[in-house]
């Protein structure tokens, strides 16, 4: 007897909010020169049936909600050492 089971298997993801500092909103974004970068926490799973199963990635990043820019940050120092390069971006 042949049976036919599909499993529906793929990558889910879960972003939070880094934190709620003002300071943190409306960062530069190279990519597409707005100020709308935030810092998130970002966890992706394989998930097998919306199950999330094998975490394939778990840390921090900075992301462009406009065109979906990302890059990771380690911790708070290399956060606040973008910030600083932020402040330099908008004086000039
Ligand atoms: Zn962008």
């Amino acid at each position: 007897m042949f049976l036919f089971l599909p499993i529906l298997c793929g990558i889910s993801h879960f972003d939070k909010e880094y934190d709620q500092t003002p300071a943190h909103n409306n960062i530069y974004c190279p990519n597409c020169h707005n100020f709308s970068v935030r810092p998130i926490k970002r966890r992706e799973f394989f998930a097998v049936y919306w199950v999330p199963i094998v975490p394939l990635y778990w840390g921090k990043q900075l992301h462009c909600p406009i065109c979906n820019w990302r890059q990771d940050f380690k911790n708070q120092a290399e956060l606040d050492k973008v910030l600083t390069e932020q402040n330099n971006i908008k004086r000039n």
